[in-house]
């Protein structure tokens, strides 16, 4: 049995399969959360069980870990 996609899904056949994150996804689906560049398994990370990208990545980790009160203020 072929599995679905975390992303879309449909059925994840062999050649076009990224097994990451205990998941399975396309290759064209297994992007960046946030910007959705598309990422390999060389490059992406790993956050709350989907893909980054490095930046975005990094992004949301401070975000959450800051909170995000200080955006009320402007400038
Ligand atoms: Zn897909
Ligand atoms: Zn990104």
């Amino acid at each position: 049995m072929n599995p679905p996609c975390a992303r879309c899904g449909k059925i994840v056949y062999p050649t076009e399969k990224v097994s990451c994150l205990d998941k399975n996804w396309h290759k064209g689906c297994f992007h960046c959360e946030v910007c959705k560049m598309t990422l390999n398994m060389k490059n992406y990370k790993g956050y709350d069980k989907k893909p980054y990208c490095n930046a975005s990545q990094r992004e949301a980790e401070r975000k959450r870990g800051a909170g995000s009160d200080k955006d009320y203020r402007g400038t």
